[in-house]
Formats: structure tokens, sequence, C-alpha cells
């Protein structure tokens, strides 16, 4: 069967099996080429497109407590491209704080993925919680992110990434990796996992082109503390795959379908006598103000400007999001391409680096890039 008629002939039964043939690929001697149908990657298929900042800190997240204005603050932010995945066990650390207070009502500034997070946590432990945020979901900038499993993206630089920090990141993530897996398989599938295949012209462990050119700094290497969390990639053959690229290898990734899953926090929240009060702040000193003597910060990227924390310093994202396709059940990532694509239920997520993403705080779209990456994906499939 030529490759075009391979990828298109595929249908939602072979799909099915999908999962089947994964695990049987990991035996000897049987490895088919699973069915993968094709992503409708067309310009006029896109159907949203969201911006937003990666609150990042080279010295990690500020989790760390402070008195001011007869209030204990809880400073909680600062997780760069991880806070989804890192949210439970950064919130085990703030609760930490928070239970030395002793106080069994706590406001919580910030509605986001770790405001959220941090306030089920909370209510976990017995404390009555509300929230004051700008914005809800899905207005915050958590509901722009990828969505994918990725504890150890912009995290800190490498510079700081001390020991006493390798061993706090690594227990965050564990806990949470954890959580995650207690979230699997529920109605609406907030969390789920997928295979999907990184595609490269050059050998994996060859640098491609332009590799050195984000003008972004150095991270740490961290996945190595965490490699059993996730099955090994595997290289494929090219019997075992459809694309017409020399290097493939498959990989199985951990997925947030975040309106389904931001929906599950709030509900859970409200259902156990959370509080939500819309408000804004703008100077630290109107905390004083509230009922609460315990108070979590996690503004994100807006403790920058309510707290003056210039250390703050935004990494811009886009995303376009493609017409959902209930078939597509796999990711693709192609190297030297600019290229990450995660089969999202609210749609088919299409991400590519902008060139200077870091310290950019352009939140503005620019359609021109997210069409641009919609045709490098279209060109897999016409190939
Ligand atoms: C493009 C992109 C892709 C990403 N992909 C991933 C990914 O795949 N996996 C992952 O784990 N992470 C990812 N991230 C990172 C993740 O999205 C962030 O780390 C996370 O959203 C931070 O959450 P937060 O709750 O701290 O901030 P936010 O979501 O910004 O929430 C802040 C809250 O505080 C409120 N607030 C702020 N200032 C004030 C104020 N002055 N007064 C009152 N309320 C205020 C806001 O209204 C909001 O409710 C990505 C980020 C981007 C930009």
């Amino acid at each position: 069967m030529q490759r075009r008629d391979f990828l298109l002939s595929s249908g939602a039964a072979a799909l099915a099996a999908t999962p089947l043939f994964a695990l049987a690929a990991d035996g000897p001697g049987f490895a088919p080429a699973p069915a993968l149908s094709p992503i409708r990657a067309r310009p006029d298929r896109i159907i949203d497109i969201s911006v937003c900042t990666r609150p990042f800190r080279a010295l990690g997240p500020r989790i760390e407590a402070e008195r001011r204005h007869g209030k204990t603050i809880v400073h909680h932010y600062g997780h760069g491209g991880a806070g989804w995945s890192l949210s439970w066990g950064s919130a085990r650390l703030a609760l930490e704080l928070i239970a030395a207070t002793r106080e069994r009502r706590i406001a919580i500034i910030g509605c986001g993925a770790i405001g959220l997070t941090t306030a089920r946590v909370a209510q976990r432990a017995g404390l009555r919680v509300r929230i004051y945020c700008k914005e809800r979901p899905p207005e915050v900038r958590s509901s722009a992110a990828t969505g994918s499993w990725s504890p150890d993206s912009r995290i800190c630089t490498d510079e700081h990434a001390t020991p006493a920090f390798l061993q706090r990141w690594e227990a965050m993530t564990r806990h949470s990796f954890k959580v995650y897996q207690s979230l699997l398989g529920l109605p609406g599938q907030p969390i789920e996992w997928y295979d999907g295949y990184a595609l490269s012209d050059v050998p994996f462990d060859q640098p491609t082109p332009g590799a050195d050119e984000d003008h972004e700094p150095d991270y740490p290497d961290l996945e190595a503390l965490v490699h059993d969390l996730r099955p090994k990639s595997q290289a494929l053959t090219p019997a075992e795959h459809p694309f017409r690229v020399p290097h493939v290898r498959r990989y199985t990734q951990m997925l947030f379908n975040l309106p389904a899953y931001f929906r599950l926090l709030l509900d859970d929240f409200l259902r156990e006598g959370g509080e939500i009060e819309q408000r804004e702040f703008t100077s630290p000193r109107q905390l004083a103000g509230l009922q609460e003597r315990t108070i979590v910060n996690a503004t994100g990227y807006g403790a920058r400007a309510l707290f003056g924390d210039e250390s703050i310093v935004p990494v811009r994202g886009q995303t376009a999001r493609l017409v959902p396709q209930q078939e597509i059940n796999y990711g693709l990532i192609y190297r030297g391409h600019n290229l990450f694509v995660a089969p999202r239920r609210d749609g088919i997520l299409v991400q590519a680096q902008g060139a200077h993403d870091f310290g950019n705080d352009d939140t503005r779209p620019d359609r021109a890039a997210s069409e641009s990456a919609v045709e490098r994906l279209a060109a897999l499939f016409s190939a």
C-alpha cells in the first residue's frame, strides 16, 4: 500500500485497535504499524488562537510565607511552563506553609492552575477556602496552556538547579504524577494518555540546524530524575509508521484536556463549599481589608505587577486549535521544523515557538505564525 493510501484509509475501527497494537509491539517479533488517520490541517480549520505568558523565574517557583499588613501571605507563583504539571505537588508544599498558620479559613488570590489546585488541596485538608480573582476560567492565562505533562519545562535555569532545588522538584513532580493517575478514566477525559510520534530529518542524537537560535537561557535536564514515570520512547522502522521522515520515535505522553479539567476542579471546589469572589487587587495593602488572615498569592504572572516581583520573566507562547477530530488520538513533534501537535479533545492543538518568546509579554495573536505551523503540519500528510 502506498503511504498516502495508508494514511488516508485508516478509520475509527483501526484506531480503536491502536492501544492493543502498541502493547503488542513491545513483545518480540510483532510490530505492526498502527493505522493513523490524517489530521485535516488547513488554516481555515483554525478555530482559536491563544497567546499567554509563562510566569518564568530563573530561581524556580516562589513558595514561601511572609508577614505583611497583619496577614500571612503564602506566595505560590512562578511555575514557568510547568504549572499544570507541578500543581498538585507544589500545592502540597504551599499547604505546609498554610498549615503552620493554624488558620481554618483561608483566602487564595488567583483562580488559575495554581490557585484552584491549591484550593482543592486545602479543602482536602479540611480548610474553608475563598478565592478572590480578577479573572476565572476560561479567561485565566492557564487556559491558554498546551496541556502536556511537562514538569521540567522552563522551571528554572541551569545555574539555579541546586541539589536542594532538584530534591524539591522531584518531590513535586512525583506527587503530581501520582494524583494525575487518580484522575484518569473520568467522564469528559480531563486527563488521558496518548502515543505521539517524534519526527526528525537527522538522527535523534544529532542537533537540528538552528537548534541554538531560541535566545533562551540554558535549562537543566531534569527528565533523568523521573525517567521511571513514563514509558521510554522507541525508535520505529519505516514499516512501523506512515511518515516520510527518516527518523521516527514513538513516545507516550500524558495530556490535560484543559476545559474538562478546569470544569472538574471548579465543580469539586464549589461542591465542597468553596466560594469565588471576582475582584482585582492593585496593591498588596488592599489585602489588609480581607477577613481571612492567611492569604495565598497565586497570581501567576500577575505577581509581577501586584507584588513588584521583577524576577518573573514573561515567556510568550501561542497555540492554535483546529476543528476537533475524534479519530485523532496521536501527537506529533517535528524536530527542527518548530512543530508540536497534541490531540486535545477541544481541538487539535498546534504549537510553534516564536523566535523571541523569552522576555516577550506581547499577547497579541500572530495568526500568520499559526497558519504557517498548520501548513508545515499539512505538508506531512500531503507528501
Ligand atoms: C503557551 C503555554 C503553554 C503552556 N503549556 C504548559 C503545559 O503543557 N503543561 C504545563 O504544565 N504548563 C504549561 N504552561 C504553563 C502553565 O500554563 C503556567 O505555569 C500556569 O498556567 C500558571 O498558573 P497560575 O495559576 O500561576 O497563573 P494564571 O493562570 O495566570 O492565574 C492567575 C490568577 O490570578 C489572578 N490575578 C492575577 N493578578 C491579580 C490581581 N492583581 N488581582 C486579582 N487577581 C489576580 C488571575 O485573574 C488568575 O485568576 C504553559 C504556558 C504557556 C503560556
